[in-house]
């Protein structure tokens, strides 16, 4: 099964469709509810969940008359604010009880909002359950996505990163043969044109300013190392099935182009509209229907000229990181992915300097030993294994 072969409607489509938004007080979850707001007969939302933001857990649910939620934070059970959700709400703790939200027999699609590695259980507890998963958690198809994708069922992924909608919406009606190379638009981040010398003295809050996207924290530093891009590389690999040589980073200052997509004939065919995030989330569950959107429209006509430049993975080494990751495959994802968690958190704590960020995934690739990906119980060690070493090597940093 690859991506081609699940084009087409979805089996049997229901209204409206029943949704469990995983992740709801993110910047995604926020934008994904912005849409089902907008959508009431198209959409309903009945599960949600969220790591501690209780408060907004509670409005939300109030709001969507959610029959389902869950806190992955355990220590705030007994949590006052809690007290408020409606009535016959049925609210559960821990980590597990968030995957369980994407399995619910009266969930059609799980929007997987979640951030990191720790997302992968219930993006593969919605495949598993046949259920159609739109994903932002970008990392759980990085890392497990050898795993994931013979899950897929036609029609039942959806990528929700901006990039990735782009290029699924280029490939509609295509076939997978016919596809040479898939360019994917970066915007350079924050400190595009930057020196290595200037780099070295970056802090989190400079990285926190993204020229054009409105995005969570941890994506937001991802952008500014170019790591987020080299995770998005890996991802189109697996989800179109392409070569991670196939796939060529674009900068793209302006934001307009989303990705593109050449063919064997040197057509080149790209997705373009403004830097909304609302776009990609209504159309992860539009597809294969187009819905109306109150998401700014771009005046082409006043428009800046739009430019293209490549990529620069000297000055931006966990780019270049990540392609190596991506050509070796195995459990190399795993490691460099944990190690980047580890190292983006420790910068944005001001613990460690932004080279360092890449600094601490090398030293935990060299030293990792790649392995054919066979279970999600290997990843959860590889995982737990390449975040110790991280730590180890953020230490030597730090004296
Ligand atoms: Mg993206």
């Amino acid at each position: 099964m690859t991506i081609f072969d699940s084009f087409g409607p979805r089996a049997e489509r229901v209204r409206p469709i029943r949704v469990a938004v995983l992740g709801c007080s993110g910047s995604i979850g926020t934008q994904t509810l912005d849409v089902c707001r907008r959508h009431p007969s198209r959409v309903q939302v009945v599960a949600l969940s969220v790591n501690g933001s209780v408060r907004a857990l509670v409005s939300a649910a109030r709001e969507f008359g959610a029959a389902h939620v869950a806190v992955a934070d355990g220590s705030l059970a007994g949590s006052p604010a809690l007290e408020e959700l409606p009535k016959g709400c049925e609210l559960a703790f821990g980590a597990d009880a968030v995957t369980a939200l994407a399995s619910l027999p009266d969930v059609d699609v799980v929007v997987n909002a979640l951030v990191g590695f720790a997302g992968i259980h219930a993006g593969f507890a919605a495949l598993k359950a046949g259920k159609t998963l739109a994903y932002a958690n970008k990392e759980s198809i990085v890392v497990g996505g050898d795993l994931m994708m013979p899950l897929v069922r036609p029609g039942r992924l959806l990528p929700v990163d901006s990039e990735h909608s782009a290029i699924y919406q280029c490939i509609v009606g295509e076939r997978s043969e016919d596809v040479s190379k898939i360019w994917l638009t970066c915007s350079g981040g924050p400190f595009y044109g930057k020196t290595r010398d200037e780099l070295a003295r970056v802090t989190a809050a400079d990285a926190l300013a993204h020229p054009t996207w409105t995005m969570g924290k941890k994506i937001t530093i991802d952008s500014s190392t170019l790591m987020n891009k080299g995770l998005e590389v890996i991802e189109a690999h697996h989800l179109f099935q392409q070569p991670i040589d196939a796939i060529r980073v674009l900068v793209h200052r302006e934001s307009k182009i989303h990705s593109m997509v050449e063919f064997v004939d040197g057509v080149v065919k790209a997705q373009l509209g403004s830097s909304d995030m609302r776009a990609p989330i209504q159309y992860a569950l539009s597809y294969p229907e187009r819905w109306e959107a109150s998401a700014q429209r771009v005046d082409w006509c006043a428009e800046d000229p739009l430019t293209f430049g490549e990529a620069d993975e000297r000055t931006f080494g966990c780019l270049a990181l990540a392609r190596e990751a991506g050509r070796a495959g195995g459990t190399l994802p795993c490691a460099m992915n944990a190690a980047n968690e580890v190292a983006n958190e420790a910068f944005r704590k001001g613990l460690c300097g932004f080279l360092d960020i890449e600094r601490i995934v090398s030293t935990v690739m060299d030293g990792a030993e790649v392995e054919r990906v066979e279970s999600l119980e290997q990843l959860d060690e590889c995982d737990e294994r390449s975040r110790a070493r991280a730590r180890a090597a953020l230490s030597e940093v730090l004296h």
